[in-house]
């Protein structure tokens, strides 16, 4: 499968998922010195990998070719792939958890040791602004220092990954934190793991999972 097909099948997945709706949310994913990004305004149920915009990711600027333009967020996607090496997918959702923390401005903390996958015990919620300003693309920047993922003020969440597989895993686990989150605040907020325990899981996570011999 194409980039376009593999965006266009991930943006269906959040759909079914339930971590996006309508036209909410958006994803890009690098190639080369470029980024695919989805288009502005079309609902998932319409869409195919024809519509994708590819930008430039060696200038900071506007210019796109494809039949459909970009994402009104085309900056913080491109600020993330130009700042982020690490990073070759960006996702955007509206999911409903993560963004209702986002609205009470909670960022959530080590609640659980699967944080220690976003690199962190914490995961931050970045400044409001305009959505698709770079204002906004600037607070994201700053709330992703060292994170693969950041809430966003009355509005939703970002990940970034190594790949798209990896950064739609990124969604959903954030997605379930902020879920898991939200009910322990019901009940009286929760024990917090300690740094160290998050350390120790991520250094855990280094060798976790399946591995075939002679890797
Ligand atoms: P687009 O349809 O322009 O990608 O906008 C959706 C969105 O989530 C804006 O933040
Ligand atoms: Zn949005």
């Amino acid at each position: 499968m194409s980039i376009a097909d593999d965006i266009v099948a991930a943006c269906k997945r959040l759909e079914r998922e339930g971590l996006n709706r309508g036209a909410s949310g958006n994803i890009s994913v690098r190639d080369g010195n470029e980024m695919l990004i989805t288009p502005s305004g079309v609902p998932y149920d319409q869409l195919d990998g024809s519509m994708m915009a590819r930008m430039s990711l060696e200038d900071d600027g506007g210019e796109w070719e494809g039949t459909h333009k970009p994402s009104s967020e085309w900056r913080f996607h491109k600020d993330i792939l130009r700042n982020r090496p690490d990073a070759n997918a960006v996702v955007h959702t509206h999911a409903q958890f993560s963004t209702i923390l986002a609205i009470a401005r909670k960022p959530i903390p080590a609640i659980h040791y699967m944080i220690a996958a976003f690199g962190g015990p914490e995961i931050r919620v970045s400044d409001y602004a305009l959505y698709g300003t770079s204002e906004l693309s600037q607070n994201i920047l700053k709330a992703l220092n060292g994170r693969s993922g950041c809430l966003m003020a009355n509005h939703g969440m970002v990940v970034a990954g190594k790949d798209l597989t990896r950064t739609m895993w990124l969604a959903g686990e954030l997605e379930a934190l902020a879920h898991q989150y939200y009910h322990a605040l019901a009940i009286g907020g929760g024990h917090i793991l300690t740094d160290a325990e998050i350390e120790e899981t991520a250094r855990g996570f280094e060798t976790y999972g399946v591995q075939s011999k002679g890797e």
